[in-house]
């Protein structure tokens, strides 16, 4: 009987109607790689590197990086490992970085602005990430991009970076988080090789809405046909270029909203652990045709609350 749970664990996620989602983890942490794959977790399609950065009193060195990220990529047993590089900034401040006061912290120098301020620590996390990309399946994301020449800067770096070490070659990837990289998701989608939509960030940016201020956590919410647009923009740029798009925000943990992201054609949804097997067995249960339908109905919404009363009336 244990067998049988086990197996339907790993199974793929596939609609009644035939329609596959990808199902993978969010994870922050170097053990959390084996209990992604214990949980049917298909992928890690974000792994937050910032817990190798914080809580100390300087960086990581090279060295101790390509060993976390190898013994992940190892855990996962040849299954896609997305290493985001480092994501601080202003309201996730690092001791040994020193940085001006910001008034305005989530609109500061941090992901990949933070990562260009400081290159020696952004090319010892990228000789790291490709140095461990030969001991398995390693994709490089970066956080906070605004515009296609920031890509190109960075993946040039990449580039350059991968010859030295005569790595193999390796997707690269951006977070979709911004509002300026959703409404260029045609531009982008040409040069990427996947995206990742951050729900948490581009909700913020879009709404103009702190994501940590209690008061504005109902309004704050990532339903908001705004955000559903963006989301549909960036699905139809990518699958326009043969790109795949994942959703990695905490929306894709909420079951009204994963219907709608897998209405809107999103390929993979990347959620905490312990929402994996509950998510699958959603999609296991649901018709790709009516989540279609509920997509479209929802971009035509004008407020949060009208989408989440009409996913009340399709559950
Ligand atoms: C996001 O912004 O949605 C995201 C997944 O990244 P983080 O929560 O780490 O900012
Ligand atoms: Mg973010």
């Amino acid at each position: 009987r244990r067998a049988a749970v086990v197996e339907a664990a790993y199974r793929p996620a596939i609609t009644v109607d035939g329609h596959r989602v990808e199902v993978a983890a969010n994870i922050g942490a170097v053990p959390e790689a084996g209990r992604t794959v214990e949980a049917g977790g298909e992928a890690v399609g974000l792994l937050r590197t910032e817990f190798l950065f914080q809580d100390r009193t300087d960086p990581p060195g090279e060295d101790e990086q390509f060993e976390a990220y190898k013994s992940m990529a190892e855990a996962l047993g040849g299954l896609p490992l997305i290493v985001r590089t480092l994501d601080a900034g202003g309201d996730k401040p690092l001791p040994y970085i020193s940085m001006a006061h910001e008034d305005n912290p989530f609109l500061g120098q941090r992901g990949i602005r933070l990562s260009f301020a400081m290159p020696d620590l952004f090319r010892s996390q990228l000789r790291a990430i490709l140095r461990a990309a030969s001991h398995g399946e390693i994709k490089i994301m970066f956080p906070m991009i605004t515009s296609v020449h920031e890509f190109r800067r960075a993946r040039r770096l990449v580039e350059e970076i991968r010859v030295e070490l005569d790595a193999p070659e390796i997707d690269v990837g951006i977070m979709v988080e911004v509002p300026s990289s959703a409404v260029l998701a045609d531009m982008l989608a040409r040069e990427v090789d996947f995206f990742s939509i951050g729900t948490n960030d581009l909700t913020q940016y879009t709404l103009a809405m702190d994501r940590g201020n209690p008061a504005l956590a109902k309004d704050a919410d990532g339903l908001h046909p705004a955000v559903l647009r963006m989301v549909d923009q960036t699905v139809r740029a990518a699958h326009g270029e043969g790109k795949w798009v994942g959703v990695c925000g905490n929306l894709a943990a909420d079951p009204a909203a994963a219907a709608i992201l897998i209405g809107l054609d999103v390929d993979e949804l990347s959620v905490g652990i312990p929402n994996i097997p509950g998510l699958k067995a959603q999609i296991r249960d649901m018709a790709y045709e009516d989540a279609k339908d509920l997509a479209r109905r929802a971009l035509m919404c004008e407020a949060a609350d009208e989408v989440r009363a009409l996913t009340a009336e399709v559950a």
